[in-house]
C-alpha cells in the first residue's frame, strides 16, 4: 500500500510591494486545504504581526544556531536580517495533505527549487515600476530609505522571472488570484502529483 498523497509545495516570490502577501491571505482565506509555512526571521516585528503566526521571531544567536542544526529546508539575509524556511513548519502540513506555499524571496527560491525539484514555483509581477513605488510608497509601514533600498533591488530580483515555472501580473487583485488558483489546480493534477492515488487504484482489485 502506497502512502497517502502529500501536499505539493507552491514559492511564490516577488519584489516588495507587488501585493504577494494580499494575494497569498486572500487565498488562505478561500482555500482551507491551502496552508503557508511560517518562517523564521531575525527582523524586528512589525505592528499587529505576531510570534508563531506571521513569523518566528528569533535573535541571529538563535538563528544561527538553527542553521548549524540543518533545521532549514532554505535561508537567505533579506535587507539585512536572516529568514528561513524550517523543515518542521513544511513537514507536518504536507503529511497532512495540505498544499503549502512558501512565501519566500528569490534566493530562497532557488535553494527550495535544488532540494525539491517538484516544486511549483511562481513569480507575481507588478503591471509597471510606477505602480510598484505607488504601492511601496502608500503601504506607510517602512522608512523612506528601506522604500529606496527595495526599489533599486526590484529591478534585478524581476530579472530573476525567466527562471519561474509561472509569473501572475497583479494589475487586478481578483483576476490575479483567480489566476493563483489555476496554477494550483493544474498542479494538483499532474501526473506526478498522483502517484498515490494512481498506485491505490491499480492496488484495487
Ligand atoms: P518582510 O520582512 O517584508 O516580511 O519580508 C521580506 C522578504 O523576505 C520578502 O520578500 C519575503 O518573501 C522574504 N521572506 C519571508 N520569509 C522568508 C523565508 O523563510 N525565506 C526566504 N528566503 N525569504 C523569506
Amino acid at each position: 500500500m502506497s502512502s497517502p498523497t502529500k501536499g505539493n509545495i507552491f514559492i511564490i516570490s516577488a519584489a516588495s510591494g507587488t501585493g504577494k502577501t494580499t494575494l497569498v491571505s486572500r487565498l488562505l482565506q478561500s482555500r482551507s486545504d491551502i496552508r503557508v509555512s511560517v518562517s523564521h526571521t531575525t527582523r524586528a516585528p512589525r505592528t499587529g504581526e505576531e510570534h508563531g503566526r506571521h513569523y518566528y521571531f528569533v535573535d541571529a544567536a538563535r538563528f544561527e544556531a538553527l542553521i548549524r542544526e540543518q533545521a532549514f529546508l532554505e535561508h537567505a539575509k533579506v535587507f539585512d536580517n536572516y529568514y528561513g524556511t524550517s523543515f518542521e513548519s513544511i513537514n507536518s502540513l504536507r503529511d497532512q495533505g495540505y498544499d503549502v506555499i512558501l512565501e519566500i524571496d528569490i534566493q530562497g527560491a532557488e535553494q527550495v527549487r535544488r532540494v525539491l525539484p517538484d516544486a511549483c514555483s511562481i513569480f507575481i509581477l507588478p503591471p509597471s515600476f510606477q505602480v510598484l513605488a505607488d504601492r511601496l510608497t502608500g503601504r506607510g509601514t517602512d522608512s523612506p530609505e528601506v522604500i529606496n533600498k527595495r526599489l533599486s533591488k526590484a529591478r534585478s530580483e524581476i530579472e530573476q522571472a525567466f527562471s519561474f515555472d509561472y509569473i501572475v501580473v497583479n494589475n487586478d487583485l481578483l483576476e490575479a488570484e483567480a489566476d493563483l488558483l489555476a496554477i494550483i489546480k493544474a498542479q494538483r493534477l499532474k501526473q506526478s502529483a498522483q502517484h498515490a492515488f494512481i498506485e491505490n487504484l491499480l492496488a484495487q482489485p
